[in-house]
C-alpha cells in the first residue's frame, strides 16, 4: 500500500513538474519570437528614419539651404512626416544649432539645438555616419522620442550642420500596449545605456532606468538570449527573452510573470491534488482494513479456538526457535507435557459440551501459572497441553508443573467412575540442560512425552520427568518447599 502511495505520489509529482517545466520552455519560445520580430520592426522604423535622414544630408550639400532650397525641403519634409507615423519630425540645422526648416513649424526662427548631445556629437566627428542619441523631449510639443542624425559639411568640407529625424517613443508605447496579453508581462525598449525608452505597461513615475540585475545580464549577453529577473521597477519575478537590434544600441525585451506562466498548473495543481488525497484517503482506508483482516487470520491461523490458547502450529515453530536461541545462549530449556486423566470416561459421563468446558478451564489455569517472559502454554492434541519454558530447568520445570496440576485439582472438577473424585491430569517434563548434550526441538518433545508416559504408568495424577528423578527430590534441589506439595 505504501508502494501504491509512493508510485502515486511519485508519478504525480513526475508529471506536474514536466508540466511546470513545459511552460517555462513554452514561454521561452513564445516570448523570444516576439522580442525578435518587435527589434525587427524597431529596426526597420529606425533604417526608415536614417534613410529620411541621408537623403536631406544628400539634398542640403547638393543645393544649399537658401530661401528656395528650404521652401523645397519644409514641403518635403512635411509630407515624409504625414506618411511615416513612426516620425515625430524632421528638421535641419545650421552649424550654430539654428534651426532652419522644421516639418512641425512653417518658421523654426528661434529655436537653437546646440545643446543637444547629437549636435555636439557631430560637430566634434567629422564622420558621416548616422548617430543614435539619447532620449529628447521635443522643444514645440514636449514629445519624447530618440533622434537619428547625420552631419551635412559645407563645399570646403566643414561642419554645415545636422539633419534630424526625431522618432516617437509613443509610437513604439503604443505598438507594445497592442501586443500586450496578459496582465503581469512586459514589453520593453531600452538603451545600450539602460536608459527604458518604450515600456508597456507605462513605467511609473520617476522609474525610467533598467533594474540593476537584468542590466547586468544584458550585459553578460548583450547580443540576446533568455532571462529570469525580478524587476527593479514593480518587484515582479518575469522570464522572457531579449533581442538586441543588429545595428542600433536599443534592445527589445518580453517577458512575462511567473505567476501567469504557471497560471494553468496551479490549477492542474490544485485538482491532482485533491484527487490524489482522496486516492490517498481511500488506499489508506482499504489498506487498513486489510492490515487488520490479514492481523487476525495470522492471529486465528496460530490459535487454537476452543481454549485461547496456541495452536499446535505455533508451537511447533516456537520451540524450534527457542531450542537454537537456548543452544547458542547455553541456556537451560524446558518442556512440560500435560494429559488430562481418563478425559475419555469424562466425555462419555458428562458429555462433550462439558468435556470441551473443562478443557478451557484446565487451559485457563495453567495459563494462570506462567508468568516469565518467553514462557508459552499451547494446545498440542485433543486433551494435551505443551507448556514451553525457555531459561528454566529440570528442578523449576517440575515444581512449576506440580504447581499447575495442584491448581488443576483445586478445581475441584467432578471426575466420575473414578477414584479419584476430581479432574487431574499426568505431566512429563524434559529439559536441555547447557553442558550435556543437547539435541533438537523434537528430541526435547520425546523426552517429555517419554516422562508422560511414565506418570501415566505410574498411577496418572502426578508429574515425572526425563531422567526419571523424583519430583521431591528435585524440589529439594530446586529449594521450592514453598511450593504446595502435589501429594
Ligand atoms: P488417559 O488417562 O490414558 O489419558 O485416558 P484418556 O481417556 O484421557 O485418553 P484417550 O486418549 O483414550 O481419550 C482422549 C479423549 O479426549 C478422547 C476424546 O473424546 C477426548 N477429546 C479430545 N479432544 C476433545 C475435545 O476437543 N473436546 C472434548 N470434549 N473431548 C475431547
Ligand atoms: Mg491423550
Ligand atoms: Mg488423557
Amino acid at each position: 500500500m505504501i508502494c501504491v502511495c509512493a508510485a502515486l505520489v511519485g508519478t504525480e509529482i513526475w508529471q506536474l513538474w514536466r508540466v511546470y517545466n513545459d511552460n517555462i520552455r513554452q514561454n521561452e519560445v513564445i516570448t523570444s519570437n516576439t522580442s525578435r520580430s518587435l527589434a525587427w520592426q524597431a529596426e526597420t522604423t529606425l533604417k526608415t528614419a536614417d534613410t529620411v535622414v541621408a537623403s536631406l544630408v544628400e539634398r542640403v550639400e547638393a543645393e544649399g539651404i537658401g530661401p528656395e532650397a528650404k521652401s523645397r525641403l519644409y514641403h518635403l519634409m512635411t509630407s515624409l512626416g504625414a506618411a511615416l507615423p513612426a516620425i515625430h519630425e524632421i528638421g535641419i540645422m545650421d552649424h550654430n544649432g539654428d534651426a532652419v526648416v522644421k516639418s512641425l513649424v512653417a518658421n523654426p526662427a528661434g529655436f537653437n539645438y546646440a545643446e543637444r548631445e547629437y549636435f555636439r556629437h557631430h560637430r566634434t566627428h567629422a564622420d558621416r555616419l548616422p548617430y543614435i542619441g539619447e532620449r529628447i523631449t521635443s522643444k514645440i510639443d514636449g514629445a519624447q522620442s530618440i533622434t537619428v542624425t547625420r552631419r551635412f559639411n559645407n563645399p570646403d568640407g566643414s561642419f554645415g550642420g545636422v539633419a534630424v529625424t526625431s522618432v516617437s517613443l509613443a509610437f513604439f508605447q503604443r505598438m507594445f500596449d497592442q501586443m500586450q496579453a496578459k496582465s503581469g508581462g512586459v514589453i520593453l525598449l531600452v538603451g545600450d545605456d539602460g536608459a527604458i525608452l518604450a515600456r508597456s505597461p507605462a513605467l511609473p513615475k520617476g522609474a525610467n532606468q533598467l533594474g540593476g540585475e537584468l542590466r547586468q545580464h544584458f550585459a553578460d549577453h548583450p547580443d540576446g538570449g533568455s532571462v529570469a529577473y525580478k524587476s527593479g521597477i514593480d518587484g515582479i519575478r518575469r522570464q522572457g527573452s531579449y533581442q538586441h537590434l543588429s545595428q542600433y544600441p536599443l534592445t527589445t525585451l518580453v517577458s512575462q510573470s511567473d505567476w501567469d506562466i504557471q497560471a494553468a498548473w496551479r490549477s492542474e495543481l490544485e485538482w491532482h491534488g485533491i484527487i490524489l488525497s482522496c486516492m490517498i484517503v481511500v488506499l489508506i482506508g482499504l489498506g487498513g482494513r486489510a492490515i487488520t483482516a490479514t492481523n487476525m487470520l495470522a492471529e486465528q491461523a496460530m490459535q487454537d479456538s476452543l481454549t485461547g490458547l496456541a495452536n499446535r502450529r505455533c508451537f511447533d515453530e516456537r520451540i524450534e526457535r527457542d531450542v537454537q536461541r537456548a543452544i547458542r545462549a547455553a541456556q537451560p530449556i524446558s518442556v512440560i507435557m500435560i494429559d488430562i486423566d481418563h478425559f475419555k470416561d469424562f466425555n462419555d459421563c458428562f458429555g462433550h459440551p462439558a468435556g470441551d468446558e473443562c478443557l478451557r478451564m484446565v487451559a485457563r489455569t495453567i495459563q494462570g501459572s506462567l508468568g516469565r517472559p518467553g514462557e508459552f502454554a499451547a494446545r498440542y492434541g485433543g486433551e494435551e497441553i505443551a507448556v514451553l519454558l525457555p531459561g528454566c530447568d529440570g528442578p523449576r520445570a517440575a515444581a512449576l508443573a506440580e504447581m499447575m496440576l495442584v491448581a488443576v485439582r483445586g478445581l475441584a472438577m467432578r471426575q466420575a467412575g473414578h477414584l479419584d473424585d476430581v479432574v487431574t491430569f499426568s505431566a512429563g517434563v524434559g529439559t536441555y540442560v547447557p553442558g550435556r548434550a543437547m539435541g533438537d526441538a523434537q528430541t526435547l518433545i520425546e523426552m517429555a512425552d517419554t516422562a508422560l508416559y511414565a506418570a501415566k504408568a505410574a498411577g496418572r495424577n502426578r508429574v515425572a520427568t526425563a531422567g526419571g528423578a523424583s519430583v521431591a527430590a528435585l524440589r529439594e534441589a530446586a529449594d521450592l518447599v514453598s511450593l504446595p506439595s502435589a501429594a
